[in-house]
């Protein structure tokens, strides 16, 4: 019988990957992880964690003004960059993936670039591995856009460490990424234009939201610009970038271009193997993870759909219980739940009401705006919206969307809701918690016409 270095070699200590080998050695496999950069990958390192610690500090300045209303007074606190930055790595540093997390279950800790070498086998530097299995968990890399000049531009992991605040930042795309950091840079002080070539940014998500978000954010004082276009950068004197616009130039200090992300597979040595690739260059694989290559799996954000890190986690825990539990399973993408954190935030779980009508349901809408009670004092023009999307027939609830204060958490709870196959009556029995604002996803008692 053919014998091999490890049961399991994992390309990528990312979301997908840490979970994977944590679990496989958990079940008894010899496991070895490989990584380039650093342990907790692109969540902990340069998205998700440090991304809602800069949301976090945009809300400060906010709040203070908010405060007058509530009879706080004083000089408006100063904001420091500089501090929130280093707080930021130094917390990033010390707390992010403990290496024992991976090593007290017997996970080998490689670093390197890991290239696949043939279907078991995998080469880092100059050390040739094998494995019964290999999975190929490495994620994804921004995508820059092909205009003149673009190399002036930054991408998303560049934004969290710039030697000094972006007073001027212009924000080229309008997906999750340019539509977070637009809001929380503009929350931090920043002058900020977003710049979307379609009619309405966050394709995807529900059309009410959509238009709702573009208003209060263009309240909060970020410059959206829709059907427009970033043609070309150039540099002008002392670091200043001029942008030629559809409508005109500009002068920035900063320009991130978050215009998407591509799978990280150079010199990964696909052509070594059966692997295939589909239309839009993610990994294909079948229900199990699998490649085209039967001994490699993939998961994560390289194999495209859902780009979020609990996706990437549950991905890795469906592989570890097939592959080395026994315990074959597949992984369930309805009902995911969801959020955007600008400012206000997106909340969302479900169908939008455009899905639902193209995917055949006859349905009913539920939506409320109002003004949250908190900002009758605080004199902030911000409201929010509510949408509950209803199979007419079933009374089934079939999304639930929001923009408002604590969007995230609130959707969080309706997702459990949603995935147990909640009806409206089910919504409309359940007492709602006075004073709140999640309470009116439980008293919208009158369809939208
Ligand atoms: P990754 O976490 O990207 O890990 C891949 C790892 O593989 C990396 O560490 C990389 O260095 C390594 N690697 C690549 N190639 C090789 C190689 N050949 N050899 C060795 N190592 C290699 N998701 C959310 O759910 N909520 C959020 O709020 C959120 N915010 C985000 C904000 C930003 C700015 C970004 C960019 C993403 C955000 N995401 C968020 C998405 C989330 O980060 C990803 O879905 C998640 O990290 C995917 O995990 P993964 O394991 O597939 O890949
Ligand atoms: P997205 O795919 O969400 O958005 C990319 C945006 O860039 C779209 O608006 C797209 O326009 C636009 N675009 C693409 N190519 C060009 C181009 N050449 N010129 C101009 N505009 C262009 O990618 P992101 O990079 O924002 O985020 C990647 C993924 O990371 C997200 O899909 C999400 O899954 C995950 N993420 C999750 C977060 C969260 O959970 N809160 C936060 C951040 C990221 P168009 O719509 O017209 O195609």
């Amino acid at each position: 019988m053919k014998t091999f270095d490890y049961d399991l070699l994992v390309i990528g200590a990312g979301s997908g990957g840490v979970r994977a080998a944590r679990k496989c050695a958990e079940f008894g496999a010899k496991v070895a992880v490989i990584e380039e950069r650093a342990l907790g990958g692109t969540c902990v390192n340069v998205g998700c964690i440090p991304k809602k610690l800069y949301v976090y500090a945009s809300e400060y300045g906010a709040a203070w003004q908010d405060a007058k209303g509530f009879g706080w007074h004083g000089e408006q606190p100063q904001f420091n960059y500089q501090t929130v930055t280093d707080n930021k790595t130094k917390e990033i540093s010390e707390n992010s993936i403990d290496e024992r997390l991976l090593t007290s279950p017997g996970v080998d800790i490689i670093e390197g670039h890991g290239t696949l070498a043939g279907p078991q086998t995998v080469v880092v530097g100059n050390r040739t591995l094998s494995a019964e299995k290999i999975l190929l968990a490495t994620g994804t890399w921004p995508a820059m856009p092909d205009i003149p000049g673009v190399d002036l531009a930054i991408n998303s992991n560049e934004l969290f460490d710039l030697p000094r605040f972006p007073e001027r930042l212009l924000v080229v795309g309008g997906g999750y990424i340019a539509t977070e950091f637009a809001s929380t840079f503009a929350g931090l002080g920043a002058t900020v234009v977003q710049s979307y070539r379609g009619d309405l940014f966050l394709r995807g998500f529900d059309h009410d939201i959509r238009g709702f978000l573009a208003e209060e954010m263009r309240k909060a004082g970020v410059d959206l610009r829709f059907n427009h276009d970033t043609h070309s950068l150039e540099a002008a004197e002392s670091g200043v970038i001029t942008a030629h616009l559809s409508d005109g130039r500009l002068d920035f200090d900063t320009v991130l271009c978050a215009t998407g992300r591509r799978p990280n597979i150079a010199h990964l040595g696909l052509e070594h193997t059966a692997v295939k690739l589909n239309d839009s260059g993610y990994l294909c694989v079948n229900e199990q993870f699998q490649t085209d290559e039967p001994s490699i799996f993939a998961l994560g954000d390289m194999t495209g759909g859902w780009e979020l890190t609990p996706v990437a986690i549950a991905e890795a825990m469906v592989f570890a219980e097939s592959q080395f539990n026994n315990t074959p399973q597949t992984m369930d993408y309805q009902s995911i739940a969801t959020a955007v954190f600008s400012s206000p935030p997106i909340g969302t779980v479900g169908l939008t009401e455009e899905a639902a009508q193209a995917a055949g349901y006859q349905t009913t809408i539920y939506q409320s705006e109002f003004r949250p009670l908190k900002h009758t004092l605080s004199g902030r023009d911000e409201r929010t919206l509510m949408k509950l999307v209803i199979d007419t027939p079933s009374d089934r609830v079939l999304g639930a969307h929001m923009v408002g204060d604590d969007a995230g958490e609130i959707c969080q709870g309706l997702a459990i809701a949603l995935k147990m196959g909640a009806t409206k009556a089910d919504f409309d029995r359940t007492v709602g918690i006075h004073p709140t604002a999640a309470e009116e996803f439980v008293t919208m008692r009158s369809p939208r016409d």
